[in-house]
């Protein structure tokens, strides 16, 4: 069975992180040959689905189809669970300088829980640790299996229900480039976070996709960042730039890992200028990595890797 989000071909929204309606048609097939048009802002860069479904479809998506039509775990289990510890263990290392003893952390988009169960264990009892899923299977097993404190429901559903500026360390780990509006998204994290609070936040990276196109672009992921647009996103939020890495995942830099700091009330924003990323750059950029991919057999090595990080 396919994913239920469909989309109709003719590109009618606008760029969410510059608001440029300008843009290049990339591509309009998705994984699986499905009808996904993907397009390139001619003024910031951004890649992304155009058109998005809407928040309605984009809810009932993440609540009933994602884990089962995409993923084949509608209720997940304990191997479910363990098999999500090798994958979530990467971005378990970047977090780690952010864990304090009695800090209090929120994972949006935890599925099972296996990075909240995870940065609880560092931690120890002395930290608080809330998650937010929107798939009801996957949020019970978390809270009733793992005893972690998870509100069902995708953020812009639940977030009312967290007190303003009362978390020390937000994480979002392969989820805001499923986010209808990465800009509402991080909106709503910086007003949940304490002053000089972090917001640690992985995506997959344009830059270097790790697949094939047609097998990276899904319909279940409305944008691709690059680091400068990640970079941008994080600017046009008010947020302080900590860093911005692209990481080796299966393949070397697939992983675009990024942390970045609520300023204090008091603290004067520093506008730190961002190169703009060039539509045909980008285009051209992907079609060469298309081509490295296939000459090099990378799809080969990106299974003997894969091998290799699932028994470390
Ligand atoms: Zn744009």
């Amino acid at each position: 069975m396919k994913p239920t989000v469909t989309t109709t071909e003719e590109p009618k929204q606008v760029c969410d992180l510059c608001g440029s309606a300008r843009h290049q048609i990339f591509a309009t097939r998705g994984r699986g040959g499905s009808k996904l048009t993907t397009v390139i802002c001619e003024d910031c860069g951004m890649v992304y689905t155009n058109p998005r479904p809407s928040e309605r479809e984009n809810s009932k998506f993440y609540h009933t189809s994602y884990w089962g039509a995409y993923k084949h775990q509608t209720v997940p289990d304990e191997r479910f669970f363990e098999r999500r510890l090798p994958k979530i263990r990467p971005m378990l290392t970047q977090l780690r300088p952010y864990l304090k003893p009695g800090g209090r952390v929120l994972e949006i988009g935890c599925s099972v829980g296996a990075l909240l169960w995870s940065m609880k264990e560092v931690v120890g009892s002395t930290g608080q640790f809330t998650g937010i899923e929107p798939h009801e299977g996957h949020a019970q097993f978390a809270r009733e299996k793992k005893g972690l404190d998870v509100h069902n429901g995708l953020l812009e559903e639940v977030s009312h229900k967290l007190k303003p500026a009362s978390f020390d360390l937000v994480v979002m780990n392969h989820v805001l480039e499923h986010t209808i509006s990465p800009t509402t998204t991080l909106a709503t994290v910086k007003k949940l976070l304490k002053p000089r609070g972090h917001f640690v936040v992985e995506v997959p990276n344009v830059e270097a996709p790790g697949s094939r196109l047609s097998h990276f672009f899904h319909v279940a992921h409305h944008y691709s960042f690059s680091p400068r647009t990640l970079q941008r996103l994080a600017q046009k939020a008010g947020f302080s730039v900590k860093r911005v890495d692209s990481l080796d995942g299966d393949l070397p830099g697939t992983r675009l890992n990024a942390v970045f700091e609520k300023l204090a009330a008091t603290e004067a924003s520093v506008t730190t200028r961002f190169i703009r990323d060039d539509a045909n750059e980008r285009a051209a950029a992907l079609h060469r990595y298309e081509r490295w991919y296939w000459l090099t057999a990378a799809s080969f090595r990106k299974k003997i890797t894969h091998w290799q990080r699932q028994r470390m």
